[in-house]
């Protein structure tokens, strides 16, 4: 089946709003395996609307379009279909009824043009009712040919999509497409694809795609299958021989971060940490507070800037400031200790660098961070180069700061 997304709304093409819809439906529509052709945006024009569908429909099986169920006189998308198909549109009362519910329970009364929107196709539809709004969504099919429309705010997409359309297209799919994802922490993309290419190149089902997100690398692993247990059966050697091939870089599977990771063991092994940010400006503190229940082993972070606030704060030598600089492998791990014990945490995690745009010099160019980490009475610190503007310097070396803390705790106990 080749589907095409067709988002309708001039505030689309003014780039007023981003086309989300189009976005969700495409990562939808390949998991279930329905290939998306073409994407497709519209404006509220009855004409172009028109020539758009059944352009659509010379290329497609199936086209989903959102937007223009609305109340209005621009609001075309159901007439236009109705059209193509050849349907006359009906009153449905249980819509009609489904809106009046909606209206009082927003308590606000009803127009005459809301009505517009309980009509539907006499023949070949299903109606999907709208919980979350007041148009129905309504699938056409007929000979070969679907059209499922959806209304255009993502909160009534979603849900509608998620519990009327996709079984309904389900049902149509003998197979399904389903991912796992590994995450990959301080390999570069390309350097993770080296090491696996050879597994890469081997596999057709599942499948391995390598890409890049923000600070990590990931690894997809999509099988095709009748049906989950079926894909995971598939997956689950592949995963193993990736995962073992990358070692201690792949830190989780499926949707999460680093930061959820590290809290996650720190809770399981009751380790107590606190965090003294230089460059990082609190970034790290920040992270490690979104997970819920971190306060158990969270005890303080400071962001200690100057050298006055590494000394008074933390305990740092003027010694050492003195002879080795602020940025400095000594300066990183005084810092550590010193927050692990001024805090009493067991654990210290601690970062001072160069992120720029001023302030490089030749031995200490920007994008050169320390970070140090105190566990278990030992501190060790270590110096990266981190490419990118100040921000990224400063996430990058949160990001690395907190693997080498979740590669501590996993694997040195
Ligand atoms: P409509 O049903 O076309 O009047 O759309 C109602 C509202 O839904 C718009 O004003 C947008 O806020 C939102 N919307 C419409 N289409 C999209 C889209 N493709 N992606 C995200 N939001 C959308
Ligand atoms: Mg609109």
């Amino acid at each position: 089946m080749k589907a095409e997304i067709l988002a309708v709304g001039t505030e689309l093409l003014l780039g007023d709003i981003l086309n989300t819809n189009a976005q969700y439906l495409a990562k939808e529509l390949a998991a279930l395996g329905i290939e998306v052709y073409y994407q497709t945006v519209v404006g509220d024009n009855p004409k172009r609307l028109e020539e758009t569908i059944y352009h659509a429909f010379s290329r497609a099986d199936l086209v989903i379009t959102t937007g223009g169920l609305g109340p209005t006189e621009d609001d075309l998308t159901k007439e236009t279909a109705a059209k193509y198909f050849g349907e006359s549109l009906v009153l449905d009362e249980k819509a009609l009824a489904q809106i009046q519910v909606f209206f009082d329970r927003i308590g606000r009364t009803m127009t005459e043009n809301n009505k517009k929107q309980a009509f539907v196709p006499e023949h070949n539809s299903v109606v999907m009712y709208n919980a979350n709004g007041t148009a129905p969504g309504i699938i056409i099919e007929k000979d070969e040919k679907i059209i499922i429309m959806l209304p255009g705010p993502p909160k009534e997409v979603v849900p509608m999509f998620e519990n009327q359309a996709k079984p309904y297209l389900a049902k149509k799919q003998e197979y399904t497409f389903i991912s796992r994802i590994l995450r990959v922490a301080s390999v570069g993309e390309s350097a993770m694809e080296e090491m696996v290419k050879d597994l890469i190149d081997a596999q057709t089902n599942p499948t391995i795609a390598p890409y890049a997100k923000e600070g990590e690398a990931l690894l997809r692993i999509t099988a095709k299958a009748k049906d989950e247990e079926e894909a995971n059966r598939l997956i689950d050697p592949v995963a193993a021989a990736l995962k073992e091939r990358l070692g201690k870089s792949v830190y989780a599977e499926g949707e999460t971060n680093m930061e959820t990771e590290v809290a996650k063991l720190l809770l399981a092994q009751k380790k107590t940490i606190a965090v003294a940010e230089s460059c990082t400006g609190g970034e790290i503190s920040s992270q490690l507070v979104r997970f819920p229940g971190i306060s158990e082993v969270f005890l303080e972070g400071c962001v200690t800037y100057t050298n006055e606030a590494k000394m008074k704060r933390l305990g740092v030598s003027a010694q050492t400031l003195e002879k080795f600089g602020p940025v400095s492998q000594e300066t990183a791990k005084e810092m550590a200790e010193g927050i692990a014990r001024t805090s009493g945490a067991s654990i210290g995690i601690a970062t001072t660098g160069v992120a720029g745009p001023d302030g490089g010099t030749e031995e200490k160019p920007v994008g050169l961070v320390y970070i140090g980490i105190y566990n278990n009475g030992v501190v060790e610190a270590r110096g990266f180069h981190f490419a990118g503007n100040r921000n990224k310097i400063r996430e990058r070396a949160t990001f690395q700061a907190l693997d080498w803390l979740r590669r501590k705790l996993q694997y040195e106990k």
